[in-house]
């Protein structure tokens, strides 16, 4: 059961069909059957068989506005506590890891941006000391943590901790259409093979 589970209130909930069982998916399956709501997510293929399985895991959100920037840096600084829940739920290591980074300015421009946006700043010598394949053109760059995770794991993940809350998760369930007047998602003719979402 979820600890987010209010005793005496499932019955109330709608059930929920949750389409896709790529990161977005499947971080929604977890998260919602967290909660205590009823959740079933019908995959097509496999999951993090499309775009999530192809990511590099890279958690650096970019944002070009100073709003989305704040929210971007709050979302990070939610990782650390996600991570350690869904590993504990789903028994998996999801290969989160944070590393410094460089980010290299080769103009005036740039410099002033970086300088600007925080972080520490190293000067030409001591950013190609950090680096010494960097081009000697660099001004200086701005030391920077990047977080990652593997992608395909981390998806797994979730779904191995969404269904520990008992979510049902189905692959090889194709989502046909939606009828309108009830909302409800007609899935392959074939009945979904319900499956325990392995690690791999
Ligand atoms: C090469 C590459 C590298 C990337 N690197 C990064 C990175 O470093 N950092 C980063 O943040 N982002 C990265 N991204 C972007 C990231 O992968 C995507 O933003 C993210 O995976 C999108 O997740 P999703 O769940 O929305 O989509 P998907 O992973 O594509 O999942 C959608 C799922 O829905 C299923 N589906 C579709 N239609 C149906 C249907 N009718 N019925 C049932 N199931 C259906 C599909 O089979 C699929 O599994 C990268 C992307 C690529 C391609």
């Amino acid at each position: 059961m979820g600890r987010g589970r209010i005793p005496g209130y499932l019955s109330y909930m709608a059930r929920v069909v949750v389409i896709g069982g790529g990161v977005i998916g499947c971080a929604v399956a977890e998260r919602l059957s967290f909660e205590g709501h009823r959740v079933t997510l019908l995959e097509r293929d496999q999951l993090a068989s499309r775009a999530s399985g192809a990511a590099a895991g890279e958690l650096s959100p970019q944002s070009t506005t100073a709003p989305a920037e704040e929210a971007a840096k709050q979302s990070l600084l939610l990782f650390p506590e996600l991570i350690a829940r869904i590993e504990k739920d789903s028994a998996m290591n999801v290969e989160y890891r944070v590393q410094a980074g460089l980010q290299p300015a080769f103009d005036q421009e740039e410099e002033a941006r970086l300088r600007a946006a925080g972080g520490r700043w190293l000067d030409a010598q001591a950013c190609r000391q950090a680096e010494p394949s960097l081009s000697t053109d660099v001004l200086g760059a701005v030391l920077l943590e990047h977080a990652h995770l593997t992608p395909p794991r981390f998806v797994r993940a979730l779904a191995r901790a969404a269904a520990a809350h008992g979510a049902a998760i189905h692959e090889g369930a194709p989502v046909m259409g939606l009828s309108a007047p009830a909302m409800r998602s007609t899935g392959s003719s074939r009945p979904p093979a319900r499956t325990r979402p392995t690690g791999r």
